[in-house]
């Protein structure tokens, strides 16, 4: 039974380390902290998307001036078969005409294309502006909390220090195979460890069979099946 008194005050100590270290998670400025944290991350990445549709806008902008260009050709051949070899007939003007047309309505939507291109650049360009700008008012502010938030928590920070050496120290007081029991059930469910109150699990209240009731008043090591934690006398 000792081994069992042993390890109900390791867990009272162990408790006590966490309620400290849950109060430093709970921070009101910590819960700040990582709002601005993910802020900034958003950001960033908000940031690294306009930048790729920039590029993206850029490289269609060289393939529709590499077409201008073509067209820009097509059309000085024009001008040079007119020269060299004038249409003679109603038809065959007709004919040149339509094609000159065609040259010249396919330049203008490709220049239409352009400046359409350069319009949404700068609209993109003035927003990455305005994100970088955000983003770096997010992290003065981020900074600012960090110190806050460190000053706060430096005292709290060597009070869990201190309990977490209590811990450590108490550790060897228990039974190893206990330990590890302990260990493995915490992973599930903390406080890992209940008492046998009245006939009843005090980490459930569920009532108890008399052979499950015998068992532990033995010493045995039995887990709750309600709630899996380990019950001592
Ligand atoms: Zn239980």
């Amino acid at each position: 039974m000792e081994q069992y008194d042993a390890l109900w005050a390791f867990q009272e100590e162990d408790m006590k380390a966490e309620s400290i270290a849950n109060a430093i998670k709970r921070s009101p400025t910590r819960q700040k902290l990582e709002k601005a944290r993910d802020f900034i991350l958003d950001r960033q990445k908000q940031y690294k998307q306009i930048e790729d549709d920039i590029v993206g806008m850029s490289d269609r902008k060289d393939i529709i001036s590499q077409a201008v260009a073509l067209s820009g050709d097509q059309m000085a051949s024009l001008n040079r078969r007119f020269e060299e070899n004038p249409p003679q007939t109603a038809e065959e003007i007709k004919a040149f005409l339509a094609e000159v047309s065609r040259c010249r309505d396919t330049i203008r939507q490709y220049e239409a294309e352009i400046s359409r291109i350069a319009r949404e650049s700068a609209s993109c360009e003035k927003l990455q502006r305005s994100v970088r700008m955000d983003a770096a008012r997010a992290k003065q502010s981020f900074d600012q909390l960090k110190a806050e938030y460190e000053a706060e928590s430096k005292s709290k920070k060597d009070e869990l220090e201190q309990q977490r050496e209590k811990v450590r120290a108490m550790a060897d007081t228990v039974d190893a195979k206990l330990m590890a029991e302990y260990e493995n059930i915490k992973k599930r469910i903390s406080p890992p460890v209940a008492r046998l109150t009245y006939g009843q699990c005090s980490g459930c209240n569920t009532s108890l069979p008399s052979a499950v009731l015998s068992r532990i008043k033995n010493g045995s090591l039995v887990e709750c099946e309600t709630c899996g934690r380990m019950i001592i006398p």
